[in-house]
């Protein structure tokens, strides 16, 4: 299985080949800032194996999946994040500006100017919380999920009902 691609920004990040500021690294992830941050902290979660974007992330992955998500919590404490103020997300394609994909940590959300709030937007079809990722998974675990359906999946009543309580 090809863990590495040429041409893929993240992956010279990842094997040292281009320059970041990385938070922590371990076998399976990286986790680095944002070049462009959107708060006063914004790091990139990246799986160290190759994976397009949330789209692709088949239920082979569920193993690698939970260690991105388990790294929030580390990354949480290494930095002092308050989570109950801090967003996270993946931007869904075709709104995800690099090919490799990374969960978004944002801190805090109160910093957001308007164009990041709408850019980072939470459960929009272009930004989704880690929260829709474990429904899509439910749903669909190949994770064949277009636009189309997405918003059908948003607009439902279960859904809305999941959300309503989060920030
Ligand atoms: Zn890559
Ligand atoms: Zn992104």
């Amino acid at each position: 299985m090809e863990t590495h691609i040429n041409n893929c920004t993240f992956c010279d990040i990842i094997s040292n080949k281009a320059p970041s500021e990385k938070i922590y690294e371990d076998d399976y992830v990286t986790c680095i800032k944002d070049i462009n941050p959107a708060s006063t902290h914004h790091y990139l979660i990246l799986p160290n194996k190759h994976i397009n974007n949330a789209k692709e992330l088949c239920s082979i992955d569920d193993e690698l999946y939970d260690r991105i998500l388990s790294t929030v919590d580390i990354i949480a404490e290494k930095q002092g994040l308050d989570l109950t103020i801090t967003r996270t997300g993946f931007h869904w394609p075709p709104f995800n500006t690099i090919s490799h994909l990374h969960l978004h940590v944002i801190s805090p959300i109160c910093n957001l100017n308007l164009f990041k709030k709408f850019i980072f937007k939470p459960n929009s079809y272009w930004f989704v919380s880690v929260r829709i990722m474990h429904i899509l998974k439910i749903i669909n675990p190949l994770f064949q999920i277009d636009l189309k359906l997405m918003n059908i999946v948003l607009q439902t009543d279960y859904v809305k009902s999941y959300l309503k309580n989060r920030k």
